[in-house]
């Protein structure tokens, strides 16, 4: 009997991409997760870019995605802060913050 994981987190740059570049049969991968119906989320730990451009890049690859579906190092961090201090407000650098709030 073979049973299904409860999810996937996949990685971006190196595992789905190289430098923005599609690695070979990633698409195909991604796509049968889906099929599959396993809950997927992609994982990456770059501060540089937001989730939504992510998810442009990954689609424009022909891995279809939603911002959403992407935990980033700032959006993780905002994530953990948030139920941590619930109340309380962060400072955050100009960078993390459009990692984190442009999604
Ligand atoms: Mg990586």
């Amino acid at each position: 009997m073979s049973r299904s994981p409860a999810a996937i987190l996949l990685d971006l740059d190196g595992t789905l991409y190289l430098d923005d570049s599609p690695i070979p049969g990633a698409a195909e991968a991604v796509a049968e997760i889906r099929r599959l119906g396993i809950p997927l989320r992609f994982t990456t730990n770059t501060t540089r870019r937001p989730r939504s451009e992510l998810a442009a890049l990954l689609s424009g690859m022909g891995i279809p995605a939603q911002a959403d579906e992407i935990v980033s190092a700032p959006s993780a961090a905002a994530l953990a802060a948030g139920a941590r201090f619930p109340s309380r407000q962060a400072a955050a650098s100009p960078g993390l913050l459009a990692g984190i709030y442009r999604a």
